[in-house]
């Protein structure tokens, strides 16, 4: 497995920083699974220089943002064919108000991840959460420090989808709407949330209680409100499927809903496509087995 790995210049600026807070708790995780990790320049020097991931030699290292090492990334995610330069996800680990976070290849990076249904891994969270679930998925026994992750119980869930995306969310939602039930709460934005609940009304799910709490629809603000309450840590993961082949009128307020979770890095899972979300659900049902909380 080989992630791209990049971090805004404040995730790595100490020795408590972001960059560095995701690898103490990951560490021992990436090196289980011999997980390749293909970092550009200053996030790789970084490392280095904090003497983390120390003689692993699944560390590599790709040149600087500006020789195009981001750029490197964004078509190794497409996949370079015959060469085998080929990546299975990336984790950016992005500073909303560093302007670096919105240009072209890191704006890119994300789409094409969405796009080819890989792995988008923006905050300290997602990233924690990611490693975990591959090691359930390789066979490792769960990690205790990755219990929060799996308290469901005590979250909220965010679900979200673009028009082109809802016959999706509406399969996904059917086929796990079980383990999505186990959530303190769920939100999501108001067609999505209409469609949903309607799914659930359906599955016998009482008829005067809403599966989903419906905020406005995106269009009209749905994504701002809720990227306050991923703001106010009252949301803990966002599924969102985003249509990534359509202009959107309300593109302003998708990357806000983006940003409100990266602010808070170490609080909020982003999950941006249908095939990362299942692969998630089925790590969250075999921890369940080997660990219940
Ligand atoms: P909708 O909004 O669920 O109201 O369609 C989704 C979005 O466009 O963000």
């Amino acid at each position: 497995m080989r992630l791209g790995l990049a971090a805004n210049r404040l995730h790595h600026a100490t020795e408590d920083a972001a960059l560095f807070r995701w690898l103490r708790a990951s560490e021992p995780g990436i090196r289980e699974l011999g997980l390749e990790i293909h970092a550009v320049g200053r996030t790789h020097d970084a490392i280095a220089a904090a003497g983390m991931l120390h003689g692993y030699a699944g560390l590599r290292r790709y040149p600087y943002g500006r020789e195009g090492g981001l750029m490197k990334l964004v078509a190794e995610i497409v996949g370079m064919g015959s060469d085998g330069r080929t990546l299975d996800g990336a984790i950016y680990l992005i500073d909303p108000v560093d302007p670096s976070s919105i240009f072209p290849e890191a704006v890119a990076l994300k789409r094409q991840c969405v796009i080819h249904g890989k792995p988008f891994i923006s905050t300290v969270a997602s990233a924690r959460d990611w490693v975990e679930n591959e090691r359930i998925h390789a066979g490792l026994a769960p990690d205790p420090a990755a219990d929060r992750f799996h308290a469901l119980e005590a979250q909220t869930l965010a679900l979200i989808a673009h028009d082109a995306m809802k016959p999706q969310m509406l399969a996904f939602a059917a086929e796990h709407f079980d383990v999505l039930s186990r959530f303190a709460r769920r939100v999501g934005t108001g067609t999505t949330g209409q469609r949903l609940n309607e799914l659930a009304w359906s599955r016998g799910w009482p008829q005067d209680t809403p599966w989903v709490h419906r905020f406005l629809s995106g269009p009209m603000g749905g994504d701002a409100q809720i990227a306050d309450l991923v703001l106010e840590r009252r949301c803990q993961r966002a599924v969102f499927f985003e249509d990534p082949h359509v202009a959107r009128q309300h593109e302003a307020d998708i990357q806000l809903l983006e940003r409100a979770v990266t602010t808070v890095t170490d609080e909020a899972v982003c999950i941006t496509s249908p095939a990362v979300a299942s692969h998630w659900v089925a790590a969250v049902c075999r921890r369940a087995q080997l660990r219940p909380l």
